[in-house]
């Protein structure tokens, strides 16, 4: 029996199984093809929180029994010599996944380095050919963290018996990387979606008729428990670092402690939306590795 309200969506426990389901994929593939899938990440420059991001990112890719291979850049790197490094990975069969961190230091372009991906290997779904397969409904590669957020909000509604159809959606936020994509994802889903952002007028309003909201903002507790539906499904994908007492501590784009006692599940920050990012890149780079060999994608993936 579920509470009426403030059940806790487990972001951590949900991509820790996902996590293990991949393992068991890699491993029957190993078995059946002898390769595993691979995925290289590049990083240019020295910015603490990418180092921190894309350390996890290789370990987690190996704990699963992919290859990972991470080439590390000085922020000195021109744009050229990075563009040459990504043709040399298009072009090398056993990467599977190219994954650049982003940001990129000043003098280089996210876009264009970002559209020299070949888009088969652009498992962080954020090429152009992969925004625009998303668009128009065919498959391809998307977007890590909204793919991790329609999993645990398809998860949820089915722990209530209940379908992403025909719900109202309020992506807060238009980001390239979580808002737009989002959005995308739940009309795909069938939700009648709005997307609102810094220039919205009367933003409560339009939170408060959510049956689905998502908050994709960068700013600490932004929405108030007073802003969600009563029954709603809320996903905070904020992550925002706030110094307190000498400590650093992680906070939602949602007020958690209020919005709970109205919303009928809502993940927290952190152990929510965060671990689904990249397990949804190693769900991506196995969904590339199935698609370049010709291999059926395995069910879920
Ligand atoms: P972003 O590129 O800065 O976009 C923020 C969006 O919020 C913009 O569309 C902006 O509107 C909107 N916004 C800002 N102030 C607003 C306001 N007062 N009212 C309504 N909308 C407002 O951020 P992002 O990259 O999408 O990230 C959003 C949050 O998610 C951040 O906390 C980030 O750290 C977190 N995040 C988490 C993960 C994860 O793995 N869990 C991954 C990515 C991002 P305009 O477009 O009008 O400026």
């Amino acid at each position: 029996m579920h509470e009426s309200r403030g059940n806790i969506i487990d972001g951590a426990g949900y991509a820790a199984a996902l996590r293990e389901r991949l393992a068991g994929h890699v491993a029957a593939l190993k078995a059946s093809s002898g390769k595993v899938p691979g995925l290289t990440v590049v990083i240019v420059g020295d910015d603490p929180a990418s180092q921190v991001y894309v350390k996890s990112k290789g370990e987690q890719t190996q704990a699963i029994g992919m290859e990972s291979r991470t080439i590390r850049l000085p922020d000195t790197t021109s744009e050229d010599e990075l563009l040459s490094i990504v043709d040399g990975l298009n072009r090398d069969e056993n990467v599977n996944g190219i994954l650049v961190q982003l940001p990129l230091p000043k003098h280089m372009s996210a876009l264009k380095v970002i559209d020299a991906i070949n888009p088969d290997k652009d498992v962080d779904g954020f090429h152009v050919e992969s925004v625009g397969r998303l668009s128009v409904g065919l498959p391809g590669l998307v977007s890590c963290t909204p793919l991790g957020c329609l999993m645990l909000l398809q998860d949820a509604v089915k722990t209530y018996g209940d379908t992403l159809s025909g719900k109202n959606a309020v992506v807060v936020g238009r980001s390239n990387i979580v808002g737009k994509p989002m959005a995308q994802l739940l009309l795909a889903q069938d939700c009648t979606v709005t997307i609102a952002h810094s220039k919205t007028r009367n933003l409560q309003d339009i939170c408060l008729g959510a049956d689905i909201l998502v908050a994709a903002i960068g700013r600490t507790k932004f929405i108030p428990g007073g802003w969600i539906k009563d029954g709603a499904y809320v996903i905070d994908v904020g992550m925002n670092r706030e110094v307190i007492d000498g400590k650093q501590k992680l906070f939602g784009d949602v007020d958690f402690e209020t919005a709970k006692t109205r919303a009928l599940a809502i993940t927290p920050v952190p152990r929510g939306v965060g671990p689904m990012t990249i397990a949804c890149l190693l769900n991506n780079t196995l969904k590339a590795f199935c698609l370049q060999n010709r291999l059926p994608v395995p069910e879920g993936v």
